[in-house]
């Protein structure tokens, strides 16, 4: 089946990404509820029809923890990828202070299961594992999204944009070539990921370092990060370590990280996940109005 901009229904706009625009729409001849982000790029039809044919793998097989992919289509040069809607975003807006471990290890259960689904079955490396680029839902669901599927599209924005590169693995940064990218370089993002999310900000930010320079010799000189042990037990802090050994190949493969002791005693344990995604939503929400409303003051101050 192929999606077609006629059969969506514009709602509102979910989020600004690199490329353009994320917008909630309805697609009528479903009724469903879906995500279109718009990638605007400068390409010839023989790349988008490309493109598109890479994106078709998705459609073959789906997993609970990664995003769902409905279909592709292009107008003049920009792609629109349609995906399932998640209804509390991504997880970078929703960590506030940091979150307790059980939601931590649910969390990193969804991660690891969508990074082994994604090399198992379709022999993808994700490349850009992030909080922005993790989706949950009020129901308590956790899914990848953004993963390299499409060479071509990735070659693409590649070309078009540096990007960020702060969660980058240490031996990407120093080889600096895409040849070297393994699933190893994958599992310290993941690492770097729970840090963040467990600290409630970047570990490599927060005004620490005067140049980008810094950050990344911090990243491939300094000793990798760590989770506070006041708030952390000694298993979830190991599996941290783990993720974070700054030699590749002693990192650990997602079998074995679904095997530690960490994630084996939360995979049988009951964390009401929706509980925590609707209390976070409410605190995202409230920092958004008290924002709204300082502004609000500021600009009644200049009248
Ligand atoms: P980019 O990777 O180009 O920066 P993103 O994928 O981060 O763009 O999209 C921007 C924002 O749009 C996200 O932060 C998120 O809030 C929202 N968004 C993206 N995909 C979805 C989705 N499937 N469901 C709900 N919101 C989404």
């Amino acid at each position: 089946y192929k999606i077609n901009m006629n059969e969506l229904m514009l709602l509102e706009e979910l989020g600004k990404g690199q490329y353009g625009v994320v917008q909630k729409v309805h697609h009528v001849p479903t009724g469903v509820t879906m995500a279109m982000k718009e990638i605007r790029l400068e390409l010839d039809q023989t790349k988008l029809n490309q493109i598109l044919m890479e994106l078709d793998v998705l459609h073959k097989s789906q997993s609970p923890c990664i995003v769902e992919f409905y279909g592709a289509f292009f107008i003049e040069s920009c792609v629109y990828y349609c995906m399932e809607y998640m209804d509390a975003g991504s997880l970078d807006k929703l960590y506030g202070d940091g979150v307790p471990e059980p939601v931590l290890a649910k969390i990193t259960l969804a991660m690891v299961r969508g990074l082994k689904f994604l090399k198992d079955e379709l022999a993808i490396i994700h490349r850009d594992v992030k909080p922005t680029n993790v989706l949950v839902d009020t129901k308590g669901s956790v899914k990848l999204c953004d993963f390299g599927v499409s060479g071509q599209l990735e070659q693409s924005l590649a070309k078009t944009n540096i990007g960020c590169q702060s969660y980058m693995a240490p031996e990407r940064i120093t080889t600096a070539t895409a040849s070297t990218y393994t699933v190893q370089s994958d599992i310290w993002s993941l690492g770097i990921s729970l840090v963040e999310l467990a600290l409630g900000h970047y570990p490599y930010g927060g005004g620490k370092f005067d140049s980008v320079f810094a950050q990344l010799s911090a990243i491939v000189n300094g000793a990798p990060p760590e989770l506070p042990s006041d708030r952390y037990s000694q298993d979830c802090r190991d599996f941290v370590a783990k993720c974070l050994n700054k030699a590749p190949t002693e990192r650990p493969t997602y079998a074995q990280l679904l095997d530690t002791p960490w994630l084996q005693k939360y995979d049988k344990e009951e964390v009401d996940m929706a509980a925590w995604v609707t209390g976070a939503l409410e605190k995202k929400n409230a920092r958004a109005a008290a924002q709204h409303e300082a502004e609000q003051a500021t600009t009644d101050q200049i009248h």
